[in-house]
């Protein structure tokens, strides 16, 4: 239950979040079962964790991947943001390190709409 309603929702969301949404739809489930249900989850690298100065929040995807934050609404949408080969290999031969895999954080607001 608590793996199908980050899949249909595809946001971020707290354990509050999901207890509330799945009591919501009728789902007869406790608190201490959906954060232990979400602490499984997370251990088995099956959904993704974010520690936000708000509190903990989770989500559907467990691959690398960056956000993006409103920091009008506060939401975070996913996004598959590539960077060139050559910057890449800049920052490897600048670290020494490899790079194995990436993620990054914007903020920003809407665009105005003309
Ligand atoms: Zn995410």
């Amino acid at each position: 239950m608590v793996l199908d309603l980050l899949w249909v929702e595809k946001s971020h969301l707290s354990a509050r979040d999901i207890f509330e949404r799945l009591n919501n739809l009728g789902r007869n489930i406790g608190h201490t079962s959906v954060y232990q249900n979400l602490e499984a989850l997370q251990s088995a690298g099956v959904i993704e964790c974010l520690d936000r100065a708000s509190g903990r929040l989770y989500g559907y995807r467990s691959d690398p991947h960056s956000h993006l934050t409103c920091t009008k609404t506060g939401r975070i949408q996913d996004l598959d943001v590539e960077l060139p080969a050559e910057l890449l290999r800049q920052i490897e031969a600048h670290t020494g390190y490899a790079i194995e895999s990436y993620t990054m954080q914007f903020t920003g607001h809407p665009l105005a709409s003309l």
